[in-house]
């Protein structure tokens, strides 16, 4: 029998929340509703700016190296949150009790505890420090909002955004009054879809709370232009990023967003601008790459139009139109970036591989974000399995995030991993 190589130890909490590591027990993971011992080239030590959470009404799973069983040690469960540039390879190994509440819109990673540190099973995925805040100063912060309504008293749109950057501290808005990387130009109350795990509108009946309030307004295209020409004057590389986690579907205001565009281009300003979006409507997305757009990010679960289907829960569009709007992004020469919500154990099979690869050739996308997909991991697995999508076999293994990334770069590759969105200046040479 081949010898048992030590894994990190379990890690769990006592009643009081304190967090602790097991003397025997060994941590365990989990892909899709399959649990497994972490696998070697998967542990990193958790990053800085990362947070541990308490499972409510969750039992903690460890391995038993003596027994060779999986033990359950009652309400005791732990999961990682890791902060944004890394992408989770596998969730945490727990089991929910009758009534458990449903949990919030995080991501759960897998968490042990290695010599004398928490490890997590990650990968970073981008070096970009755009959301590392370790060592400025909130009065910086402060400073910075201050001096944004100072000069602009009139523009509800900085006055939302401060708003933001100093009672939610929003990393976006926070760059913002910094004066740095990437702005946030939210503009849409709406939105065309009814996304499972929506960041800025929950049911009451969906039993969490939406983790950003949706903006209440329209800025007109002169808020829009001013956000973007301050930000420009202090930014040498700014990106500009229509569609944030605190409003709808971006799309639904292009008129307003390519009013403004247009009006910043004609100016004279520079850099990357940028648009998240579900990408529901082809004709809008061609309209903002006139007005002078330089990107757009498509925002997809999967590329199987059954599962896809079921956690946006369109409105009058369909997976098809996502598949038309990559086409005009690309006839009219946008950089193509998809921001794809990774689920372990779903994500990365085989069927997604073929799916994905199919959808990334057909358009010749530039970039993937490979980002977390925030939702309770049980209620994931209910919308997966109610697709049918988890009754194909090409579902049934998972071969690793790293595997997966690297069978996808072998397909396409051109293409080009992340987890933010690039500086991209000019139109790529590909379009
Ligand atoms: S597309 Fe965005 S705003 Fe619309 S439901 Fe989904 S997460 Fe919410």
């Amino acid at each position: 029998m081949a010898e048992h190589k030590p894994q990190p130890k379990l890690v769990f909490a006592d009643d009081d929340g304190n967090i602790y590591d097991h003397p025997e027990l060994e941590m365990l993971v989990r892909r899709g509703d399959r649990l497994e011992p972490p696998r070697p080239d998967e542990i990193i030590p958790l990053p800085p700016e990362s947070e541990l959470f308490l499972l409510p009404g969750r039992d903690a799973l460890g391995f038993d190296p003596e027994s060779g069983e999986i033990e359950r040690l009652e309400d005791r469960a732990v999961a990682a949150f890791v902060c944004p540039g890394h992408t989770l390879s596998a969730t945490a190994a727990y089991a929910a009790n009758p009534g458990a509440p449903v949990l919030p819109l995080f991501a759960y990673g897998a968490v042990g505890f290695s010599g004398d540190r928490f490890v997590v099973a990650a990968a970073r995925v981008d070096e970009d420090r755009r959301q590392v805040f370790t060592g400025i100063s909130k009065d910086r912060i402060v400073k910075g909002a201050r001096a944004l309504r100072t000069k602009y008293p009139k523009n509800h749109l900085i006055e939302h955004l401060c708003g933001c950057a100093l009672t939610s501290c929003c990393p976006a808005a926070r760059n913002l009054a910094l004066g740095r990387f990437e702005a946030p130009l939210p503009t849409s109350r709406a939105c065309n879809a009814r996304c499972v795990g929506c960041l800025s509108l929950q049911d009451p009946s969906s039993g969490f709370p939406s983790t950003q309030s949706r903006i209440a307004f329209r800025p007109t295209a002169q808020e829009i232009v001013e956000v973007m020409a301050e930000h420009g004057r202090r930014e040498p590389r700014p990106v500009f990023s229509f569609g944030q986690g605190c409003e709808g579907e971006p799309l639904t205001e292009i008129r307003v967003i390519a009013e403004a565009v247009a009006r910043f281009r004609k100016n004279g300003g520079r850099g990357t601008v940028n648009i998240n979006t579900n990408a529901s409507l082809p004709d809008a997305v061609e309209a903002f790459a006139a007005a002078g757009g330089t990107s757009i990010r498509a925002s997809l679960s999967s590329a199987d139009a059954a599962l896809y289907e079921a956690y946006y829960r369109p409105q009058g569009y369909s997976f098809a139109d996502v598949g038309r709007s990559l086409a005009r992004a690309r006839a009219s020469g946008l950089f193509i970036s998809l921001n794809f919500l990774f689920f372990p154990g779903v994500s990365d099979t085989e069927a997604e591989l073929a799916a994905l690869t199919d959808l990334i050739t057909e358009h010749r996308v530039d970039f993937v974000q490979l980002r977390n997909l925030n939702l309770d991991p049980e209620l994931y697995l209910a919308v997966a399995k109610k697709s049918g999508a988890l009754a194909n076999p090409a579902r049934h293994a998972s071969m690793g995030l790293k595997n997966f990334r690297k069978r996808l770069r072998k397909a396409c590759p051109w293409l080009r991993f992340g987890y933010f969105n690039p500086v991209v200046e000019a139109p790529p040479a590909s379009a």
